[in-house]
């Protein structure tokens, strides 16, 4: 099952993609998480990635293409896997097309969450993650145990510079230029699932197993 996961930053692609990973035993793949990592390690491509992330930019499409068509290459990737995050521009969608055309394979599902723009900012202000092992919480929505601290690694949590307000507003603004026109790239591929994510974590994540199987 090769799935990937659509909407706006903020919109719930990463807390639904674990889920999905977990019950269908398959990796969750997230760039934003590989550039995190990046990032933490110092490395030559954190460096980059970090001048357009922090000022909510797509990191560009050479440094992010190659990555994920590797990263699908591998062996745990074999019986499928969920991508969130990625792609985010009709070239990278292009790139993956072609990839798995080489290989005579194809996506089966792109799960497009819908979230209007003002219930985004919320999400994303109340939005903590764990830097240690990548899982997200939000104050509110999806607190976790014990305030700031992650309930699967025990680390601290954090608010990301770029869910800062400044920022959110950014990449929404990205969001609807770049990213929002592979809903129409998806439709027309035939495997477009919209789903309405202003409803409750539980509720989406039904759905989106009812839509699989
Ligand atoms: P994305 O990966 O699309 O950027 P996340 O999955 O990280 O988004 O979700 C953004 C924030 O919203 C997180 O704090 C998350 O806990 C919260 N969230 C996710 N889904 C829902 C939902 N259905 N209702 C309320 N809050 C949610
Ligand atoms: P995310 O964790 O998916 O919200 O991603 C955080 C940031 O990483 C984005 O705002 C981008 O700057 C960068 N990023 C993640 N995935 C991509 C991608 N597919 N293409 C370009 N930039 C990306």
């Amino acid at each position: 099952m090769r799935i990937i996961m659509l909407g706006a930053p903020g919109a719930g692609k990463g807390t639904q993609a674990k889920m999905i990973a977990s019950e269908y035993q398959i990796p969750h793949i997230s760039t934003g998480d590989i550039f995190r990592s990046n990032i933490k390690n110092g490395t030559e491509l954190g460096k980059k990635a970090k001048e357009y992330m922090d000022q909510g930019l797509l990191v560009p499409d050479s440094l992010t293409c190659d990555l994920v068509v590797d990263r699908i290459a591998q062996d745990d990737a074999k019986n499928g896997y969920v991508l969130d995050g990625f792609p985010r521009t009709i070239p990278q969608a292009e790139a993956l097309t072609e990839a798995l055309k080489a290989r005579g394979e194809a996506i089966d599902y792109a799960i497009d969450i819908e979230v209007p723009d003002e219930n985004i900012v919320t999400r994303m202000s109340g939005r903590r993650a764990c830097l240690g092992c990548g899982a997200t919480y939000h104050i509110k929505y999806n607190p976790p145990k014990a305030e700031n601290v992650c309930d699967a690694c025990g680390k601290e949590l954090v608010l990301r510079d770029d869910d800062k307000p400044e920022t959110v507003q950014k990449r929404l603004d990205v969001y609807h230029e770049q990213t929002q026109p592979l809903i129409s790239y998806y439709t027309e591929a035939g495997v477009l699932k919209e789903l309405d994510g202003t409803q409750d974590i539980d509720v989406i994540f039904g759905q989106i197993k009812e839509l699989l199987k």
